[in-house]
């Protein structure tokens, strides 16, 4: 049986720390690098309910894509929320390790896992990371679907294809549009405007579009727009961590199960169609 840091040197090699940016808290976070691990579970946001999950499965290990701490604290006492998940990894021996955004660079990383839900080929990164001399890192992915599909077959199939939130997919532009390229971004891509425009691509699919850049977006360019549910367009790379992981044990015949969380953390938790009637042109009577 392998112990914690043999398996942390496995996801480091997959994620290595100096791919995250300056501001990110990546790696290890509390946890015995001596510790026997044989379970290990996935998921997207460290927050209590996925700690008692993985409690609950016996696990050793809580790998997540978002940092627990991402500023430096002066305490973990168990009155705060982020203290309390703390106390109970601690309490039964679960380490957590953080992979943010080194696993969105990484090859493949968070947006090959989007676009592989979705089935559309990746034919290159959307932003190569620069220290990249293979140009297949980066941040965002362009992708082409099989065959070219309308926008609403595409939207279509993101609602289809990810998992259910509340939110759903939202999405912008003409429903009868041609669609023969994407790009996709999972989480927050809307810093990822000018890049997206400057490819060329008919589509994007991304998460956390906010009213302005959207906007601006749509005037500039006939770029269609989807947005899904953060943890939604990003729950698919934990599925693709737990298949890498799953095949070092593998090749190093250690035998660790491994586990998606299915908990939806997305902090959104129900959404209603407003009633208040509309003119034509959808402004407010
Ligand atoms: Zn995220």
């Amino acid at each position: 049986m392998p112990v914690l840091s043999d398996v942390i040197t496995t996801l480091d090699s997959l994620w290595p720390r100096a791919w995250a940016e300056q501001w990110d808290a990546v790696g290890l976070v509390c946890g015995d690098p001596g510790a026997e691990v044989s379970r290990v579970l996935f998921a997207v946001d460290p927050v209590q309910e996925v700690a008692d999950e993985a409690v609950a499965m016996g696990a050793q290990l809580l790998v997540t894509h978002h940092p627990l701490y991402l500023r430096g604290t002066t305490t973990v006492a168990a009155d705060s929320f982020k203290g309390r998940v703390v106390h109970t990894l601690i309490k039964h021996g679960v380490a957590l390790h953080v992979a943010h955004t080194n696993a969105d660079r990484a090859d493949p990383g968070v947006s090959d896992a989007l676009a592989d839900a979705l089935g559309l080929r990746v034919t290159g990164p959307l932003v190569p990371a620069p220290d990249d001399p293979t140009g297949r890192r980066g941040l965002g992915r362009l992708t082409e679907p099989a065959a070219p599909l309308t926008f609403g077959a595409l939207a279509e199939l993101a609602a289809a294809r990810l998992p259910r939130t509340a939110q759903g997919v939202r999405a912008a532009g003409d429903p009868n549009r041609r669609v023969r390229t994407v790009a996709v971004c999972g989480g927050s891509g809307d810093s990822l405007f000018a890049e997206v425009r400057a490819a060329g691509v008919d589509a994007f699919l991304t998460a956390d579009l906010r009213h302005h850049p959207a906007s601006e977006a749509r005037e500039h360019s006939p770029l269609a727009l989807l947005d899904a549910a953060h943890w939604a367009t990003e729950w698919p790379w934990c599925q693709l961590a737990a298949a890498q992981l799953d095949a070092a044990s593998e090749r190093q015949g250690w035998g660790l199960r491994t586990e998606v969380s299915r908990l939806v953390t997305d902090p959104w938790t129900a959404q209603l169609p407003s009633s208040l009637p509309s003119s034509p042109s959808g402004a407010p009577n």
